[in-house]
């Protein structure tokens, strides 16, 4: 789920007062996972009780500085969470809080507890102090202890990973209106601004990955940089074809008089404009091509082939 629906449904939780003692917010721990978590403390701890992000509460949240929530992340030299980390929160956690309400503890990177961590945390766990909320933040939810998993509402979090970076939905949505307006050549004109689309999210990737590997002073092998690039293109690449998938899916809707169920509601009127020039067969054909087109790039068959035989599919 993404970082709205992950927040909606914690407001909901501790609204109606089911909210558990614990959640392992699984994704990116310093991405979409700390986003999420800030925003809940926010709603908790706001003066305003609404997460405004302007109050001295709020504030104090994302600046990691309010006296009822302790933040525990892996130590720097060993990168992992000690058991010394542990026993200071357990100390932290059963005192009573500084302001009389909630408290909190978020780890971060919690598969990084060391064995011995892991076994002090999960006896916090089994018997949890009244009015905390625990947040255990990880990318890796399998390496946590099957004892503190089972102890966890899980909530996992696709992040800003599975959305498009604005520049890219924005070139998108120019290369999609173009549909249908000027026949094969605007097919062709099409599918090229699409490769050059293509062609720039992967240098993109490449210079994003590049600064990333120098920030995290790993020794950065070219082989490892490459798998990463390419591991990353992908999952761009997957939220693209998503995104246009869905695009027709939306026209489709239109066409059946389902304005209600339409998802991108935000590009409504360039869907609109679509639904206007093709038949329902049409749309329906359309989006048996994009699943055809899914499928062969999920086989590696070739970006650009692939992009360029479906705009000239489509009519
Ligand atoms: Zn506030």
């Amino acid at each position: 789920m993404n970082i709205t629906a992950a927040y909606e449904l914690l407001k909901n939780a501790f609204a109606s007062g089911r909210a558990a003692h614990a959640y392992i917010l699984a994704g990116p721990p310093r991405g979409s996972c700390q986003a999420v978590t800030e925003k809940v403390l926010q709603l908790l701890f706001c003066e305003s009780g609404e997460a405004c992000g302007e109050c001295r509460g709020c504030q104090r949240v994302v600046e990691h500085s309010h006296s009822d929530v302790l933040w525990v992340e892996p130590e720097k030299k060993s990168r992992i969470i000690s058991i010394d980390q542990v026993r200071n929160l357990q100390t932290r956690v059963f005192q009573t809080s500084f302001e009389g309400g909630w408290r909190s503890c978020v780890i971060v990177a919690a598969d990084r507890l060391g064995q011995e961590a892991a076994n002090a945390f999960l006896k916090t766990l089994e018997e949890p102090p009244e009015r905390c909320v625990f947040f255990l933040l990880t990318d890796s939810p399998q390496s946590l202890l099957p004892t503190i998993l089972s102890r966890c509402q899980h909530l996992r979090l696709g992040g800003e990973k599975e959305e498009l970076p604005d520049d890219v939905e924005a070139r998108l949505v120019e290369i999609l209106s173009m549909t249908g307006e000027n026949g094969s050549l605007g097919a062709l004109g099409q599918a090229d601004a699409m490769k050059a689309l293509l062609k720039d999210i992967k240098t993109a990737v490449e210079e994003g990955e590049a600064e990333l590997a120098e920030e995290e002073a790993t020794a950065h092998e070219k082989d490892v940089l490459d798998a990463r690039v390419g591991a990353r293109f992908r999952e761009v690449r997957t939220s693209l074809v998503r995104f246009v998938m869905l695009w027709f899916r939306d026209v489709l809707m239109l066409l059946c008089d389902a304005d209600a169920l339409v998802y991108n509601t935000r590009h409504i009127e360039a869907i609109r404009k679509r639904a206007a020039a093709v038949s329902l067969s049409q749309a329906m054909k359309d989006l048996a091509m994009i699943e055809e087109m899914h499928r062969r790039l999920e086989r590696n068959v070739n970006d650009a082939v692939v992009f360029s035989l479906l705009f000239t599919s489509l009519e």
